[in-house]
């Protein structure tokens, strides 16, 4: 299968190549199509991954997979949540975003936060039946950054399993485990079973 992913974030691209690179699915980035960034004007992340899919699929004539994700902060309401990647402003800035999540978590006993992925598959642009699957990935935030690996908010995500924070895990370690790589297992499944 050929396909479009939605993103222009290298971190995703890079998961995305790395999990369904042995499926044997084609993936383009869609800056390599030409498809320009796109709104992201929602409050779900649902809603977002479905606006980005059918964005893609539309522009280019393909099949499109989104990911809408972010990391939601119990002592926060669930922020940065959706806006997690602008979470300190514009331009997006991950160092930024992590020294006001610090900034914010401190004055809070209360560390837990998680990972929320939501995936959108659409055949075309229009199509009626996306296919939507969500992953979670819970863990705690820590004040000081350990790791260079993944990217974002991962060098301040701790996960206590495994007395290693996301970015202090390789690759296939963080793609096993994570919200991203349990919410395409899931929709790898729900395909499969659609074509069944
Ligand atoms: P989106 O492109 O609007 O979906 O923004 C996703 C943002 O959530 C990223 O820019 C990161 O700040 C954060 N994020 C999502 N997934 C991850 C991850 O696996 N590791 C670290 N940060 C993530």
């Amino acid at each position: 299968m050929k396909l479009v992913v939605a993103s222009n974030n290298p971190g995703k691209l890079r998961e995305f190549g790395q999990l369904l690179a042995p499926l044997g699915w084609e993936t383009i980035a869609q800056k390599e199509l030409g498809v320009p960034e796109c709104e992201e004007p929602h409050h779900t992340f649902v809603e977002n991954a479905l606006e980005k899919a059918r964005h893609a699929s539309r522009v280019t004539g393909l099949p499109a997979l989104a990911d809408d994700s972010g990391l939601c902060v119990h002592a926060l309401g669930g922020a940065p949540g959706v806006y997690s990647a602008r979470y300190a402003g514009e331009p997006k800035s991950d160092e930024r975003n992590n020294q006001k999540l610090v900034a914010e978590l401190t004055p809070h006993a209360d560390k837990r936060g998680h990972y929320v992925c939501v995936l959108v598959f659409v055949r075309h642009a229009d199509d009626p039946q996306p296919i939507i699957a969500e992953g979670e990935w819970h863990g705690e935030i820590v004040s000081a950054p350990r790791g260079a690996g993944g990217f974002g908010y991962d060098p301040y995500f701790l996960l206590p399993e495994f007395g290693k924070t996301a970015a202090e895990l390789d690759a296939a370690e963080k793609n096993r485990c994570s919200h991203r790589g349990l919410a395409l297992q899931a929709l790898i499944q729900r395909l499969q079973a659609r074509r069944a």
